[in-house]
């Protein structure tokens, strides 16, 4: 796939028109690389995933290169719903069966560790990353409430996460100012965050410890070997190791990869301010919201008091025309309250998804590792296997191993046929959410 198809939705190096991109405070552009280097480790993607990869390497002492294609937390990192979840994207009955009680408990302790990371570097580096607790998961069908109230019961019971407690119908409707709901439960050891601010407060990080960040710098080949090489348009370098950290972004730099990790698009609106009245009308105790729709809604509340809703998928490159209408259709059929209310921002995002909606961490050769494939539950994920690749280059694999353990599959029909047949798939979920 070429580059321009790639990156067919955005503008090169500029960082999309989104309500992030208006709030945040950018870093001063790095320049991009220009000539040859060596180094101990060459981090690819400015995302969490690398961002934080190569924070930590360079905290253990390392010679860290970034190379950013853009912007720092230009990708899906800048983009997202900011939701800092519990637990894998997959649940953890689901993952006992799966795999056993023993390593479910594994990977839900991974889990607890992201979202601890997450907090703890906010903390370490003073991140103005606008972190609020807790997450309302809101159930949709009357039927499949009880349902999650015995999920809510497996967590407390279990995984002693005493953390999240059951909303029944009255209770949901007093948090959130919507008929569209059942009942669900209220996670308030999980939160959100302004993702472009989080990302930006990693890459400020890593270069005050010392890593070389080169920005509008797309790797266009990476050679094996005992020292690999990674080839730019006006350089390249020379590194011990390479972590790969692209994600939906990576095209065809990585074939292995590139075949389990499928790049999907999602969509976000920012209102107009609401003021704080209509605003906590809609979310009481200003937490995020995810839904039970397939195809999930999610929103929370900005600081300025506008609703953040995203909604609404697509699985080829191009963005649909009116990303505004897309989500805004989403959004009333939660909020139909907000039909007369303009939408200042709407944006769209790349993200990448696996067969089993686990992510994909692999060492793929003696010194090249990756990690990709969050599946839309990556703020923290992301985060934990940047510290995780760290980890297996500089002290021990014990929690990469664990990750990289799990099982990840090529999507069927290859690179030319499995966009088509997931499409297929969506529509028939999509419609399944219709009646
Ligand atoms: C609209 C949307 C909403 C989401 N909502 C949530 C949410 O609420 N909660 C949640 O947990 N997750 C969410 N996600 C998913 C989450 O954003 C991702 O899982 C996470 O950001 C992945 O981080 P990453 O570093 O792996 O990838 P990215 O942030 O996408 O970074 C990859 C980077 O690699 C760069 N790159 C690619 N190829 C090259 C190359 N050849 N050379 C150099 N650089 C390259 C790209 O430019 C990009 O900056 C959402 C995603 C989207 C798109």
């Amino acid at each position: 796939m070429s580059v321009d198809v790639l990156y067919a939705n955005d503008r090169p190096g500029e960082y999309p028109d989104s309500y992030y991109h208006a709030t945040a405070t950018l870093l001063a552009p790095q320049a991009a690389l220009d000539g040859d280097i060596v180094c101990d480790v060459c981090v690819v993607g400015g995302g969490y995933m690398g961002l934080s990869t190569a924070l930590h390497l360079a905290e253990s002492g390392l010679d860290v290169v970034l190379l950013e294609a853009h912007r720092v937390g230009w990708g899906a990192s800048g983009r997202n719903g900011g939701q800092v979840g519990s637990g894998q994207r997959v649940e953890q009955d689901d993952l006992e069966i799966q795999f056993g009680h023993e390593k479910a408990l594994a990977l839900w302790e991974l889990a607890e560790d992201s979202k601890n990371l997450v907090r703890s570097l906010i903390n370490k580096h003073q991140i103005d990353a606008e972190y609020k607790s807790g997450i309302i998961h809101a159930e949709l069908d009357r039927k499949n409430v009880r349902a999650s109230h015995e999920y809510v019961e497996l967590l407390r019971g279990h995984y002693n996460y005493d953390s999240i407690e059951p909303l029944d119908l009255q209770q949901i409707r007093d948090h959130l100012g919507s008929e569209a709901y059942f009942g669900g439960c209220l996670d308030t050891g999980s939160g959100h965050l302004h993702p472009l601010k989080f990302a930006l407060g990693l890459a400020q990080a890593a270069l005050n410890a010392g890593v070389r960040v080169f920005e509008n710098t797309q790797v266009t080949e990476i050679v094996e070997g005992d020292s690999a090489q990674l080839r730019t348009a006006k350089g390249n370098v020379s590194a011990k190791f390479v972590v790969i950290g692209c994600n939906g972004y990576l095209g065809k730099l990585q074939s292995r990869v590139a075949a389990r990790v499928m790049p999907i698009n999602n969509y976000i609106v920012a209102t107009e301010p609401l003021g704080k009245d209509l605003a906590r009308s809609l979310i009481r105790d200003d937490v995020a919201v995810g839904d039970s729709k397939f195809v999930i809604n999610y929103y929370r509340l900005s600081d300025d008091h506008r609703l953040l809703f995203g909604g609404g998928e697509s699985y080829s490159y191009k963005f649909p025309t009116d990303i505004s209408s897309l989500v805004k259709k989403h959004m009333l059929s939660v909020y139909p309250q907000l039909s007369n209310c303009k939408i200042d921002y709407a944006w769209g995002g790349t993200l990448g998804i696996t067969v089993n909606r686990l992510p994909h961490i692999e060492r793929l050769s003696a010194n090249i590792l990756s990690a990709s494939g969050f599946s839309g539950h990556g703020v923290a994920m992301a985060t934990l296997a940047g510290q995780l690749c760290s980890e297996a280059i500089a002290t021990t694999a014990t929690r990469f191993d664990v990750m990289a353990s799990l099982p990840t599959w090529p999507f069927p029909g290859g690179a030319a046929l499995r966009t088509p047949l997931l499409k297929l798939a969506m529509s028939w979920y999509a419609m399944r959410d219709k009646i």
